[in-house]
């Protein structure tokens, strides 16, 4: 069914209150760990060869949501999922916005947090951005370099990004759980849309291009 954008658009335009989504995914099981909820954010200046995202790359507008109603939103799937992954696009381009949705996301539910983000920790200094990389349960670093680009990494696209764990239990089922990452492809007959979630590797995307 095709998603009412209208819904989740903020009644008056805020700094703090309103984040700029390139896409989201009610639920996935192929971006972290269990069921997520998956946040695509739109822009991003790091701008890598290679990324799989170059149509997010644009700061404009695309989906203006409020945050409350975003959080609302995740709720209503919030028995289906096991937490939120937050990607893009740079997440940290929105950084302020987005502290406020997680802040309030950990604080009214009990889901996890995956935050992908194209910078190293070091480069890291603003303090709400310091915030989510300290207070997300698994952060991913770094940008995505395609000469180290390897397949089968598990949540991370080529070899130079690292993860980690500011919640030790994720951490357990990374390492004891040996499956490869894994790729969704979604089918949206209405929308004629064909959705990839994941990292899909070269043979795969030809294939679903021919
Ligand atoms: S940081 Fe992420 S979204 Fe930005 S260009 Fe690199 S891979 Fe693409």
């Amino acid at each position: 069914m095709e998603r009412d954008w209208s819904l989740l658009e903020p009644d008056n335009i805020k700094d703090h209150s309103v984040l700029n989504l390139a896409d989201l995914q009610e639920v996935t099981s192929a971006e972290g760990p269990g069921r997520r909820f998956a946040i695509w954010l739109q822009g991003c200046s790091i701008r890598c060869p290679g990324c799989w995202n170059p149509h997010m790359w644009s700061m404009k507008r695309r989906h203006l949501v409020d945050i409350g109603k975003l959080l609302n939103y995740v709720k209503v799937y919030e028995n289906k999922i096991d937490g939120v992954t937050i990607l893009g696009g740079e997440p940290l381009a929105q950084v302020r916005p987005l502290r406020a949705f997680v802040e309030t996301l950990k604080k009214e539910t009990d889901l996890s947090v995956l935050l992908y983000t194209g910078y190293e920790d070091k480069e890291i200094v603003q303090p709400d951005a310091r915030w989510l990389v300290e207070y997300s349960d698994i952060v991913v670093f770094g940008p995505f370099i395609k000469e180290l680009k390897k397949e089968g990494l598990k949540w991370i696209g080529s070899e130079n990004q690292y993860i980690r764990f500011n919640n030790p239990a994720y951490e357990k089922c990374f390492l004891s759980s040996d499956e490869k990452d894994l790729i969704e492809i979604i089918i949206d007959t209405e929308r004629m849309e064909l959705t990839v979630v994941g990292y899909p590797d070269d043979s795969l995307l030809k294939e679903l291009l021919v």
